[in-house]
Formats: C-alpha cells, sequence, structure tokens
C-alpha cells in the first residue's frame, strides 16, 4: 500500500504495541467498531484511523480488512460477508480476553452493518461482555457520499431502506417503501441487488413509479471513493429500464417529487432538493413550486 495514504497502520514507535501488550496482560480489553468509509483514503476520519492504528485486533469481512495495512503485532480476523453475528461474538471474545479489538465496516459502522451484529451478540452472549468498553466510531456512509457527489438530493426530509431480503421479508421492504412513498421521502435504497437478489430493486422502482413521476430524478452511485466509481442521474423511467446494470457496490436515491435538476450543459447536472416545503404529500408536490 501507499506508504504516504492515511490508511497506512500505525506509527512503528513501539509504544502503541507496548501499550496494547500492557493492556491486554491487564486484562484491559475493549472493542471499537470503526466505519471506514465509502473507499477514499482521505474520507476515513482521523479518529478512527488512530483506532485502526492501536489495535493489537482487527475484525471484519475479508476486502474490507485487505484496505488496510496491518502493523507489526497485530492480527487480521477475515471472515465471510455472511456471518456478521459470529464475527462479532469472535470480537467480544477477543476483548474479553484482553485484546483491542477493531471490528471494521464499510461506510459508516452503525449503517446496516457491524454495530448492530455487535450489540445483537453482546445481548445473546456472555453477561460479563457487558463490562467491555465498547465504542462505536463513526464513518461517512454511502448516502452521504453519494448526495454529496451529486450536489444535494438529501436537502429535505430523507429516509434509508436496505432492499436484502436476507435479514428481513421482502413484504415487510414493499410495506415500508409504499409509506414513505405516500409520505415523499427522498429514499436511499442500500443493498439494491446482487446474484441472490437480482429482481428486487427493479420491483421497487415499478413501486416508486406508481407514486412518483416518470421524470423523478434517480441517482445510480456505484463504488463512491472508489478508483472505479461512477455517478448516473437518470429519470425514474430510466431508471426502472437500467435497474439491472445496478450491482451490490451502488447507492440509489429516488428523488422526492421536489427534487430537481439544475442543468450544466456538457456537465453531470446538479441534483438537488429545496428544504422548504409548502404542500402536504397528499398533494404530491413539495417545494416552491
Ligand atoms: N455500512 C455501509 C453500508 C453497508 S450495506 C455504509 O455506511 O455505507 C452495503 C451497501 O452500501 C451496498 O450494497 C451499497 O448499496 C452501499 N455502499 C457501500 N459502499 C458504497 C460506495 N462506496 N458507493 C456506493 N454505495 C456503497
Amino acid at each position: 500500500m501507499d506508504p504516504g495514504s492515511p490508511l497506512r497502520s500505525a506509527r512503528d514507535d513501539g509504544a502503541e504495541v507496548a501499550k496494547v501488550e500492557e493492556k491486554a496482560k491487564a486484562g484491559t480489553g475493549s472493542l471499537t467498531v470503526v466505519g471506514l468509509g465509502p473507499g477514499e483514503a482521505h474520507w476515513l476520519t482521523p479518529a478512527a484511523q488512530a483506532v485502526l492504528d492501536a489495535a493489537s485486533d482487527l475484525v471484519g469481512y475479508g476486502p474490507y480488512l485487505d484496505r488496510i495495512a496491518a502493523r507489526e503485532g497485530q492480527t487480521k480476523h477475515a471472515s465471510d460477508n455472511r456471518v456478521e453475528i459470529d464475527r462479532a461474538g469472535h470480537a467480544l471474545r477477543l476483548a474479553a480476553e484482553g485484546k483491542t479489538v477493531a471490528v471494521v465496516s464499510g461506510g459508516d459502522p452503525g449503517v446496516f452493518a457491524m454495530a448492530a451484529a455487535v450489540f445483537e451478540a453482546l445481548e445473546a452472549g456472555d453477561p460479563a461482555w457487558r463490562s467491555l468498553p465498547i465504542t462505536v466510531e463513526p464513518g461517512i456512509t454511502a448516502m452521504l457520499a453519494s448526495a454529496a457527489k451529486a450536489g444535494a438530493p438529501l436537502g429535505g426530509d430523507f429516509c434509508a431502506i436496505s432492499l436484502s431480503d436476507n435479514l428481513k421479508p421482502w413484504e415487510v421492504v414493499t410495506a415500508r417503501l409504499e409509506a414513505v412513498l405516500a409520505a415523499d421521502f427522498v429514499i436511499c435504497l442500500y443493498n439494491p441487488i446482487s446474484k441472490a437478489r437480482p429482481w428486487q430493486l427493479r420491483e421497487a422502482l415499478e413501486l416508486a413509479a406508481r407514486h412518483r413521476s416518470a421524470q423523478t430524478p434517480v441517482i445510480f452511485a456505484r463504488a463512491v471513493g472508489r478508483a472505479d466509481e461512477g455517478l448516473r442521474i437518470l429519470t425514474l423511467a430510466e431508471a426502472v429500464a437500467a435497474a439491472a446494470s445496478a450491482d451490490m457496490a451502488t447507492l440509489v436515491t429516488i428523488g422526492a417529487s421536489s427534487t430537481r435538476l439544475i442543468a450544466r450543459g456538457e456537465e453531470r447536472p446538479w441534483v438537488y432538493t429545496p428544504r422548504s416545503v409548502t404542500k402536504s404529500p397528499s398533494a404530491t408536490s413539495q417545494g416552491r413550486t
């Protein structure tokens, strides 16, 4: 890894390592769930970097751990994406043994990610774990990174829904979508599609098209903050047709009725949602129109 990158792991002066070893001997372990941000090194907060530097053990999904260059004395515990609760239990056990554990998530660890898994494992696990010092260190979540690139689509009220039906029935997803579509929220869709879930995004967008104009702006933001980043501004009608072109690294934002574009010639238009709302959702028109 580029030694100049903020994702480098640690001052190698040995002082941190000694501190970690001392803590481990004293049985004073700790666990921090830390957000790595969407991908770009300069979007990792200094506080998150400090947690990575100080950790004796790094726990997480393999590709996230790959983004961190472990320093000498640090142990990486990589696991599959689907075993979040096991991974969280493993991290709590390590902390109980006296390790300084960092559990890593992409984006923010509290948004559809490891922080909830850690608390779920804590709730169900060894009561002694409850006295462990646990910290959640925030990161920039995908919807904020995507919104910043597009302009200001989240200027009005918005919500986030995961389209993954691994952890909840699809009927719950559609009921929630119906509710927020009726209430005229801007809607951010996480986990829009995967090989195992190929049709959900199209169905969600078709549902949106029954409530909102075909011209409603929709943002497909892919791998924001990474080398292969791609941002597409579509109409809702185009988005329905393009649903299959999204992938697991895409965050989809569906505009509210007041979300609009500012054309910039050849440049990609800005997308924004005005902050002021003058009409009720039942009038299906928001903002200054
Ligand atoms: N904790 C993460 C979200 C985990 S759910 C966060 O706060 O961002 C995984 C989903 O997040 C992906 O399917 C995708 O919808 C979204 N996502 C994560 N990183 C992204 C990125 N760099 N660009 C666009 N979407 C991203």
